[in-house]
Order: C-alpha cells, then sequence, then structure tokens
C-alpha cells in the first residue's frame, strides 16, 4: 500500500469538513462552520483529543473554496512528517455515467458543472474546492467520489419516472443519494453479517438526511431518494415523497415561486415541519409535545413502509440494516420499525436492540436485523487511495 496521507473533503453551502487518513486510520479531523459569515475551526486528532485550530479572523473564507486554501498549510504541518497523496472529496451527483470515483481532470470538472441544475444547494459547493486546490497545488491528485455512483447498478425499470420517455434522456430519472454510506456497509456485510452478504437487504441510512436502499448480493437494485435528495423519507427539515400536485395547488393558491417551493420542502418541512419542535430526533424525543411524538410515528410509519415497499422490489427480505444518527442510536425507534416490519418475519431481541446489536434480531428470526455503523469519510479514503495505486500501475 502507498505509505502517506490522503485528505478526505466534504464542502456544503457554509462548512467544510476534513479528515486526514493515513490507510485506514484517521490522524485528524474537524471542520470549518459558518463560512460565509463568522467562520470557525474546530479540529480533533485521531484519539478525539482537541486541537488548536488555527485562527481564520485574519482573513475570513467567504466560501468553502477559499476556507480549503486557508486549511492546506496547517493540514501540512499535520502530516508529521508523512506525504499528502491526494484530496479525496464527497460529490453529490456523478450523473448518470459515473458508476465509480474518478480521478478529477479539468474535463471532469467541466462534466460534473454541468450536473449542477440537477443538485444546485449541493453540487458547486462541493465542485469549488476542487477548482481551487486544482489551481493552488495543481500536481496534488484528486478524486471525486459521487452519491449516486452505488445506485448506477438500480435496474432501468426502476430508474425511470413514468413521464414522457425523453424526459430519461435528458437526466430527468431516479439517481437516488447516500451510496458511499451504502456501499461502506455492502462492504463489512461479509465480515459482520455473512448470512446477508449475498441475500436481500435493506439497508436504512436514518440521520437527518434519510434513505433506504435494497441490496441484492451488495449491490443497489432500488432506492427510496430519486431525482434528488428530496424524495422518499421525511427528513429533519426535507418533506421526502409528497404528491406533486401539492406544489402545483401551493403555486396557483399561495402564489410561492420557485424560492418558496424550494425553502417548504427543504427547509419547512419533514420531523421540524410535522412537529413544529425541531428538525433534530433527539429533541423529538426529548418532548412532551404531542406534535413531537405525532412526527415520530409519521417517520416510523413511513421507514416501515418503505423497507415494504423496497422488500417487494427485493422479492422477499433477509434483513434489514440500521444505520446513520438515529439508526445508530435511537433504540426505540429501532424497536417501532421493528415491530411495524414484523410481518416480513422480523422478530426484535429487546436487549441486543437496547445494546446496540450489531445483531438486535432473535435467532431463528425470519429476517435479521442488524446495527451496523457507517463510514462514509472512510470510504472516500479508500476509494482515493486504491485509484492512486490504480493509476501508479
Ligand atoms: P447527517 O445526515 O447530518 O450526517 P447524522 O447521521 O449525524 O446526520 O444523524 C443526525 C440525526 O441523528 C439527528 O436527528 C439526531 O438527533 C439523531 N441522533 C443522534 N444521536 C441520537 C440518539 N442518541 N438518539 C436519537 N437520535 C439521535
Amino acid at each position: 500500500m502507498t505509505a502517506g496521507v490522503v485528505v478526505v473533503l466534504n464542502a456544503g453551502s457554509s462548512s467544510l469538513k476534513f479528515s486526514l487518513y493515513e490507510g485506514d486510520a484517521v490522524l485528524l479531523s474537524g471542520q470549518v462552520d459558518g463560512i460565509g459569515v463568522r467562520p470557525g475551526v474546530t479540529a480533533r486528532d485521531g484519539a478525539g483529543t482537541k486541537l488548536t485550530a488555527p485562527d481564520l479572523a485574519a482573513g475570513p473564507p467567504g466560501t468553502p473554496a477559499e476556507a480549503l486554501l486557508a486549511l492546506l498549510p496547517w493540514l501540512r504541518e499535520h502530516l508529521g512528517g508523512r506525504p499528502l497523496l491526494a484530496l479525496g472529496h464527497r460529490v453529490v451527483h456523478g450523473g448518470p455515467n459515473h458508476d465509480r470515483p474518478c480521478l478529477v481532470t479539468a474535463a471532469l470538472l467541466d462534466d460534473l458543472a454541468a450536473l449542477s441544475p440537477l443538485a444546485p444547494l449541493h453540487q458547486p459547493h462541493n465542485l469549488s474546492p476542487i477548482h481551487a486546490a486544482m489551481e493552488r497545488t495543481p500536481g496534488l491528485p484528486q478524486v471525486a467520489c459521487f452519491d449516486t455512483a452505488f445506485h448506477r447498478t438500480i435496474p432501468e425499470v426502476a430508474q425511470v419516472y413514468a413521464l414522457p420517455f425523453e424526459m430519461a434522456a435528458r437526466g430527468i430519472r431516479r439517481y437516488g443519494f447516500h451510496g458511499l454510506s451504502y456501499e461502506y456497509i455492502a462492504s463489512v456485510l461479509p465480515e459482520v453479517a455473512p448470512g446477508l452478504a449475498t441475500g436481500r437487504v435493506v439497508v436504512a441510512h436514518l440521520g437527518n438526511g434519510a434513505s433506504l436502499c435494497a441490496l441484492q448480493g451488495g449491490r443497489s437494485v432500488a432506492t427510496t431518494m430519486g431525482f434528488s435528495a428530496l424524495d422518499g423519507l421525511p427528513m429533519g427539515t426535507r418533506c421526502g415523497e409528497i404528491d406533486p400536485a401539492v406544489v402545483l395547488h401551493l403555486m396557483r393558491e399561495d402564489g410561492l415561486d420557485i424560492a418558496g417551493v424550494e425553502a417548504l420542502l427543504y427547509r419547512r418541512s419533514g420531523l421540524l415541519g410535522l412537529s413544529g419542535v425541531s428538525s433534530d430526533f433527539r429533541d423529538l424525543l426529548a418532548s412532551e409535545d404531542p406534535r413531537a411524538r405525532f412526527a415520530i410515528k409519521v417517520f416510523v410509519y413511513r421507514v416501515a413502509r418503505g423497507i415494504g415497499s423496497l422488500a417487494a422490489a427485493l422479492g422477499g427480505l433477509d434483513g434489514i440494516v440500521f444505520t446513520a444518527g438515529i439508526g445508530e442510536n435511537a433504540a426505540s425507534i429501532r424497536a417501532a420499525i421493528c415491530e411495524a416490519c414484523s410481518w416480513l418475519g422480523v422478530e426484535l431481541d429487546a436487549v441486543a436492540n437496547a445494546a446496540t446489536g450489531p445483531v438486535i434480531s432473535r435467532a431463528g428470526s425470519r429476517a435479521a436485523a442488524y446495527v451496523i455503523p457507517t463510514d462514509e469519510n472512510l470510504m472516500i479514503a479508500r476509494h482515493t487511495r486504491a485509484l492512486l495505486a490504480d493509476t501508479a500501475e
């Protein structure tokens, strides 16, 4: 294996998350928040000890790209004499053509920039630090890892919408997201859940963003997110699946414009919209407010219903895997979902569930249930290293 460090980057509109990997080990991780407003950096070493982060007050970065350029010298100081091998980036959209990570070139960036209209809230922010690093350190390899790539194995019947046929060729189709998380889970199944690795599995990525993925033998065959990361399950502030006629109605009746619709569906809906309390699951679980309880009920109902739908796509179910913030930590929610999936043969082991598994179903349960922590950054670090090794051959 090539010795050296890979920097994994995940850029949003106002934040830049970074982790330094040597092999599978995290040397350092942290984030810049409040970019464009009042940026601040927090960082910890691999053991979780807080580090003195660089002070960006002198020249506060206005974009994630500027934040990366401001951070790079500090990150280099923390390499401990090891070479910096590459930057590995999380990029939300790889479009219909990219079914795996790619080494960044100017042509690739043009290709990815053309996908920005498909993910206007994420893609431009993901790409701007790549551009900046390319200009500042042209010799440093960069790898783009896509949230959509893992879902390119989904059969065409499950990728199209029943719109005029030519729409799919224009890119209006189901892409699916959280692919790096699902790929990580698929990669560890042979070790953690050997009985499921070749079987029919629904992975429930339940975090601030939430989706389900149907795995058949470790490959994605169906998923709840679609053209955008708005579809499928209700999320922290996103509505998930709704009748598109609701949007038409609101535009007609309330005069909502594009920005108004976007704000409603992306930021004022989901658990926040239903509860009126919070988008954060911990707040909802701690709340006595009947609407917070109702929001949780809706969430559980929709997840269980989604699992049933994906079990239908799989032609049966051998197991469910829970992951991400809610899936990994909220035992009561896992219990409620498993209860609602008992008709699929899921029998929960309450003691194992309270102890966070990894197996949380009873011995002899027709469909197994597991809790497996996800690790999208590790997936990016591995892909980046593997691609470098491939290109060096
Ligand atoms: P993101 O999509 O931002 O990566 P995460 O996977 O970190 O999100 O998940 C965040 C969600 O997980 C939040 O709704 C948070 O409340 C929830 N969560 C985290 N820890 C717990 C916990 N112990 N119990 C219940 N929910 C939790």
